[in-house]
């Protein structure tokens, strides 16, 4: 049986690097499925992979699920383990957030749409702790799935302007046989709220079958999205926006990112899917 190395301390995850060489990264905040397996499976296939399980208080916000974010560890590291990594970082709150840290790294425009302006604060947590890990660990590469689309192209940014000199991998979504993207948030979910939930990718299939056929009308993609992801709920937002700058798209689209948020019971859900533009191409940005 594999296994995986759990490493707890900074100054432990630097004393496996000395030995790792060149690693590939996969940040997560744990409870992991099918589409962490993923990442993590690529990120090992590519090289040396050290995945992160940290559930970063600085990107919840005051009332967000921060406390109740699920949490499973041993079977966090069985996924790893069997996905191929060869450690895992696992550090506490004060490991990560000592007394008298005080500096946070604030993303700009990319950051201020959509889920920055839903979630206030969140990409200025996200972004501190994916560039401290990628201080402690310092991969050569960064495994992230566009399932966080924004969160992806965020990262993008702050490493191009940071100059951080990490090649950050985009990865697909995984989703579920029904079309439902995965997500640890899914748990949340009781069996009716997850039988509902599966309009929210339905509707975002619908658009891009509509694309298919040739629409490129933002305004028609973005009703269709919003008549069939009603059935799962009222979405926080239903956009149609450049993928490289997030910016709503007024007209006609040559490419797009489609995306949504719809709180569905208690999970706050998200799902996006990108039109006329591939993963490579959005990885050369
Ligand atoms: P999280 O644990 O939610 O912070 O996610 C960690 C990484 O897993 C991020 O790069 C996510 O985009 C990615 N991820 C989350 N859900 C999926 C999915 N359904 N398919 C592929 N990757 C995912």
């Amino acid at each position: 049986m594999r296994t995986v190395e759990v490493i707890r301390t900074i100054a432990a995850v630097r004393e496996w690097h000395r030995a790792a060489g060149d690693v590939g990264l996969v940040p997560t905040m744990g409870a992991l499925h099918g589409g962490h397996r993923g990442l993590a499976e690529r990120a090992a296939r590519e090289g040396t992979a050290i995945a992160s399980i940290f559930v970063n208080p600085t990107q919840f916000g005051p009332n967000e699920d921060y406390r109740t974010y699920p949490r499973a560890e041993s079977a966090d590291l069985e996924l790893l383990a069997a996905a191929g990594c060869a450690a895992v970082f696992v550090p506490t709150v004060e490991e990560m957030y000592p007394p008298g840290d005080d500096t946070r790294v604030v993303p700009g425009d990319v950051a201020s749409r959509l889920e920055g302006a839903a979630r206030p604060g969140h990409f200025a947590g996200v972004c501190t702790v994916v560039a401290k890990l990628f201080g402690i660990v310092r991969p050569a590469r960064a495994y992230f799935s566009h399932k966080d689309f924004q969160q992806l192209r965020v990262i993008q940014t702050m490493v191009r302007d940071l100059a951080m000199g990490i090649r950050v991998v985009p990865f697909e979504i995984v989703r579920e046989p029904d079309g439902l993207a995965r997500s640890s948030r899914n748990a949340y979910l009781t069996p009716d709220e997850r039988r509902r939930a599966v309009a929210l990718s339905r509707g975002l299939f619908a658009a891009r079958d509509e694309w298919a056929r040739g629409t490129r009308d933002a305004a028609r993609l973005r009703a269709t999205v919003r008549v069939v992801a009603s059935d799962a709920g009222t979405p926080e937002y239903v956009s149609v926006a450049d993928p490289v700058t997030l910016r709503e798209i007024d007209g006609h689209a040559e490419r797009a990112v489609v995306s949504l948020a719809c709180r569905v019971g208690r999970a706050r859900l998200i799902d996006n899917v990108l039109l006329g533009m591939s993963l490579e191409e959005l990885a050369r940005l």
